[in-house]
């Protein structure tokens, strides 16, 4: 499984800052891969336009040159339905590509410029697939490399020295350390310190990622407010760090009870926003009750929770789930009270057990 989006913000931070890229969205994978296309194509035809050396092999990269910018265009517009696992082959295709101007640049300083996009197929392997696909990848680059400057007789000829594949290895480690640092800050940026989880700004960007899918694909999303009931109390007699502890339990009870692709965020204080993409009502009811009973013994909470529809905003769809989290609490807390979704708009609610019965 690809790591674009989803599925990450669930655990606690041991399992968030682990060695793997920050999940960015499929369509910003696509539009990376169709842009290195893009300009792959462009300095192709540029660099058969410009002087160059005679022994570049012209027919090779004009075809290529005019070939790979029709393939960014194909990517990019199909960047909303391309599946996950065509992007590492589209890499791979680059890697060979790459290979292939490698060989048509006849050897010499030409070869070793075209070399440099290897280091593209470099920093996407790092900055959007896991580390095995990424070590894949950047193996069978490598080896092409390697085999493409034998098959040239770059290491024959003289011309080849120990600088280009010293400086090109230097140049692409260093990149990846630094992307893999960004990646780490950008994440931690997103975790919520005390319990690990996703905090404000991660929720923001999972919860219009789900909006994002469940619109395009017509999925059922539903979002739920969770409050620990009388939670200030519980700081009053047992103090704020008995408090934190509380937090930090209860959310480690509800991780193991969610879905893998389910998102539980801390909203603020004792209250947290759970995310449950592609979930139907009845599911998500159930995923629900299971997450009300994992408070502590003499500890409640009450949940309020909405589901998404097409049109509305994340502050309008999170408004109703509060709305509808001020009906449990009103009711008597320690229960679940679903938004009234006729009509969506109206964010009047209604507690009821199992609301899809009224509508
Ligand atoms: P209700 O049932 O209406 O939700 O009552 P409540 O007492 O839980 O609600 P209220 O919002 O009044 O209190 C929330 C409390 O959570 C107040 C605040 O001191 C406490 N709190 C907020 N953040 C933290 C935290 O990080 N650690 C601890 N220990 N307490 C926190
Ligand atoms: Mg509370």
């Amino acid at each position: 499984m690809l790591n674009f989006e989803g599925p990450y913000m669930t655990g606690l931070r041991p399992r968030l800052l682990t060695l793997r890229p920050y999940p960015y969205g499929k369509q910003t994978a696509a539009r990376a891969m169709a842009l290195l296309w893009l300009v792959g194509g462009a300095t192709t035809l540029l660099v058969v336009v410009l002087p160059h050396p005679p022994a570049l092999h012209r027919g090779v990269m004009l075809v290529i040159g005019l070939t790979a910018p029709v393939v960014a265009g194909v990517i990019y517009r199909l960047r909303e339905v391309l599946p996950r696992g065509v992007y590492p082959w589209l890499l791979g295709t680059g890697s060979g590509i790459t290979t292939v101007l490698v060989a048509a640049g006849g050897g010499g300083s030409a070869s070793v410029s075209l070399s440099f996009f290897y280091i593209w197929v470099v920093i996407f392997a790092v900055l959007f697939f896991p580390p095995v696909i990424a070590a894949v990848e950047i193996a069978i680059a490598a080896v092409a490399y390697g085999a493409v400057m034998v098959w040239t007789g770059s290491f024959t000829s003289g011309t080849f020295t120990a600088v280009e594949p010293t400086v090109l290895g230097a140049v692409i480690a260093t990149s990846c350390a630094v992307i893999l640092l960004l990646s780490h800050a950008r994440e931690a940026s997103e975790i919520d310190p005390l319990t690990g989880i996703a905090n404000r700004r991660g929720l923001d960007r999972v919860l219009a990622m789900a909006m994002e899918q469940a619109a395009l694909h017509e999925d059922p999303l539903v979002v739920a407010i969770i409050d620990i009931d009388h939670f200030k109390q519980i700081n009053d007699q047992h103090g704020h760090g008995a408090g934190d502890s509380i937090l930090q339990e209860i959310v480690e009870g509800w991780t193991r009870v969610v879905r893998a692709g389910d998102t539980i965020a801390r909203f603020g204080g004792d209250e947290f926003v759970l995310v449950l993409p592609e979930c139907s009502l009845l599911e998500a009811d159930a995923i629900l009750e299971r997450l009300r009973l994992v408070a502590p013994d003499g500890i409640s909470c009450s949940l309020g929770s909405a589901r998404f529809w097409p049109g509305d905003s994340a502050s309008l769809l999170i408004s109703r789930a509060d709305a509808a989290l001020y009906t449990a609490k009103r009711l008597g807390r320690d229960q679940l009270s679903w938004a009234n979704e006729y009509p969506p708009a109206a964010a009047d609610v209604l507690a009821v057990d199992h609301p899809w019965s009224t509508q």
